[in-house]
């Protein structure tokens, strides 16, 4: 199970450290939401855990409340975004061969201007 301890060549761990800059959107104690680099939707934020685990569902095993403050935090975008009326949606990819490309866990929170009609991913 994963610990949480922070990853020194992980990028999202560099960001959370703020050694690398990002354009922070929220933050708690346990968590740190900012926007995409490459976005694929006219809002695109991402929800870090603080703690270093490799995806989602290893977050869930080994810090279910840092799981929930993460979807929590989702919904506080979506809110701030002002994206929660007219839709948003959580994806987490997981493992490489579903696009993942940073190891540590994140969700992607993507709406805005019926960017999602007629989309599955
Ligand atoms: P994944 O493909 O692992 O689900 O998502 C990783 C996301 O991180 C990608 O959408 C990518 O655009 C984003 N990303 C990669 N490097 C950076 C960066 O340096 N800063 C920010 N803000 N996002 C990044
Ligand atoms: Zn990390």
């Amino acid at each position: 199970m994963s610990d949480g301890t922070p990853v020194p060549d992980c990028l999202f761990c560099k960001i959370i450290a703020r050694e690398i800059p990002a354009e922070v959107v929220r933050e708690t104690e346990t968590t740190l939401a900012f926007r995409d680099i490459h976005p694929q939707a006219p809002t695109h934020v991402l929800v870090v855990p603080k703690a270093h685990h490799p995806n989602a569902a290893a977050l869930a095993l080994a810090a279910p409340d840092q799981a929930a403050a993460v979807l929590a935090e989702a919904g506080e975008v979506a809110a701030q975004e002002k994206i929660a009326e007219s839709g948003y949606r959580l994806i987490f990819n997981t493992g490489a061969g579903a696009g993942q490309t940073v190891f540590h866990a994140h969700v992607h929170v993507l709406g805005g201007h019926g960017s999602l009609h007629g989309t599955l991913v």
